[in-house]
């Protein structure tokens, strides 16, 4: 078993010229990469790092943050990659969590980092690194700051239960939470993510921020067998078109709405994708007629997968074996499980509706510094076996696939009947007129809550709201009903997609 430091070591010998990393600058080999890592792992020891200290990086994706990545985990840090989209009182907030002591910015994000400089509690003045410019307040870049320290190979001698990485939860239901994950977690994931072939032939075009588990579940993988990634810094649906056609891409992880602007594009059918394997999506329901789309038009296999950024939980979906199973997020994978439990803790039937927890090899080490909300994750099987705790609700059917309905928290209680927005988005959806749906519950005197639709119209459809009421109510049980229906330009959604239900029902609910 070899950390990933130590496993790159060998492609600087095997496959010295093959490609590592392409991003906007250029392309940077394998020996190349694992010079620079090495530089770069031998100034943070140099600077004091001890192994399992944080590192923090706040970036957009490069080839030099991705070296800097490595870097970290081969002098034996904890890399802690933070959101450039959060707030500079978030950042400050996650900075300061994880007990940093190092911290590396990108020019792109220069004014972010001015407005948390002085609240910064552990990472000193000579610590803070412009990673492609001079901060304002020390003029250290990363060059200047790696001097002439020489790129010997000397990985931090690691345990697998060394700390990898912390990602911050997104906060799409509270206050960001730091994940810690070590190196067993990452090792059995890229293990496993190798089976879907990322491999040293895969050639990996990486659109998602570096900061969500949602692109270091793919990027990572890619890396430690040997193969190539492509970098995009911003993702742009035809800039994603020319890099894959121009790099003869054979994987993507995408989350759903990429799919649908992906396909958008006017000239989607002039590219040859013909280089495609496999994508990958994750992180919200990859709805059935987009993967229909996608199968048709863009050559490879798709795999939708579920779970968290906790690990613990973990499903995929073969959209090409299972054409019958596409509203589902496929069966647990290898030497994971699957159970539905209902308010109490007790498990249920097959078929029944609850919340679903699983096991699966890969866990969290549990949340930085919060060892109750780490505790509070956890079900315990009459067996005396340990669960994790999705949040969300589910169910299974008879050959084991499982169907995603909602988040707890947005399940929508109306008279006492459980309603799941999915159910009535998928409805909604369904209308040739409409784009994009969410299904939210407002307050209702009579019922406490009551479902209602927003509904982006597709361009240049003059669908009325009570045509659409009307014609998705009839398609719904009685207890189903929407009360009424809103016209949005477009729906709020996390950087990686997701749509932010806490904030469209904020309105709703003020007092
Ligand atoms: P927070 O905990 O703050 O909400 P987050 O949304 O970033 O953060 P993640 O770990 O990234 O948390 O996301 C996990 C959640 O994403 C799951 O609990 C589920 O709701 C949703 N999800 C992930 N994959 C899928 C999928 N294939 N289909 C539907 N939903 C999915």
């Amino acid at each position: 078993l070899l950390p990933i430091g130590e496993q790159i070591q060998t492609f600087a010998r095997t496959q010295p010229d093959k490609i590592a990393l392409i991003d906007e600058k250029g392309d940077t080999d394998w020996a190349g990469l694992v010079s620079r890592v090495n530089r770069m792992a031998n100034r943070l020891r140099a600077s004091g790092l001890k192994t399992g200290d944080t590192v923090a990086g706040l970036s957009e994706n490069s080839a030099d943050y991705m070296m800097l990545y490595l870097g970290v985990l081969t002098a034996g840090g904890c890399m802690v990659p933070l959101s450039g989209m959060a707030s500079g009182e978030t950042l400050a907030l996650m900075v300061n969590d994880c007990d940093a002591r190092f911290l590396f910015v990108s020019q792109k994000n220069a004014s972010l980092y001015d407005e948390i400089r002085d609240q910064l509690a552990n990472v000193t003045a000579d610590l803070r690194i412009g990673i492609d410019y001079a901060p304002s307040d020390n003029a250290v870049t990363l060059d200047s700051w790696l001097g002439d320290i020489d790129d010997t190979a000397n990985p931090a001698p690691l345990s697998l239960d060394d700390p990898f990485n912390i990602i911050y939860s997104s906060g799409t239901t509270g206050t960001p939470k730091g994940i810690l994950h070590d190196h067993r977690f990452r090792y059995r994931q890229m293990r496993r993510m190798g089976s879907y072939g990322l491999n040293s032939e895969a050639i990996n075009l990486v659109s998602t921020p570096l900061y969500s588990n949602t692109t270091l579940v793919s990027a990572l993988p890619t890396l430690f067998h040997g193969g190539t990634l492509v970098l995009m810094g911003k993702f742009n649906a035809h800039r994603f078109l020319e890099l894959a056609e121009q790099h003869r891409v054979t994987h993507a992880m995408l989350v759903p709405v990429q799919y649908q602007r992906i396909l958008a594009e006017p000239d989607f059918d002039r590219f040859d994708l013909s280089s495609f394997q496999l994508k990958l999506s994750t992180s919200a329901p990859l709805r059935a007629d987009v993967i229909g789309q996608a199968m048709k038009r863009w050559p490879g296999n798709i795999r939708e997968v579920y779970g968290l950024t906790e690990g613990g939980i973990s499903t995929s979906l073969d959209c090409g074996a299972f054409p019958d199973k596409w509203d589902s997020v496929g069966q647990p994978t290898e030497g994971a499980e699957v159970r539905i439990i209902d308010e109490d803790g007790h498990e249920l039937p097959q078929g029944e509706i609850g919340e679903i927890v699983g096991r699966a090899g890969a866990m969290m080490r549990g949340y930085y510094h919060r060892q109750e909300q780490t505790d509070a994750m956890l079900w315990t099987s009459p067996e005396g076996l340990s669960f994790y705790r999705s949040g969300d609700m589910g169910r299974l059917d008879a050959d084991d696939f499982l169907y995603i309905l909602d988040r707890r928290k947005d399940m929508i209680i109306s008279g006492g009947f459980n309603i799941y927005a999915v159910d009535l988005e998928k409805v909604l959806l369904e209308h040739p007129a409409v784009a994009d749906a969410a299904v939210i519950g407002i307050p209702s005197e009579h019922w406490g809550e009551t479902p209602l639709g927003l509904v982006v119209r597709k361009v240049g459809e003059s669908l009325t709201e009570s045509e659409l009421l009307e014609w998705a109510n009839a398609r719904q049980g009685k207890s189903q009903r929407l009360a009424g229906i809103e016209f949005r330009d477009e729906l709020p959604r996390s950087t990686i997609g997701k749509v932010l239900k806490r904030e469209l029902r904020a309105p709703y609910w003020k007092q």
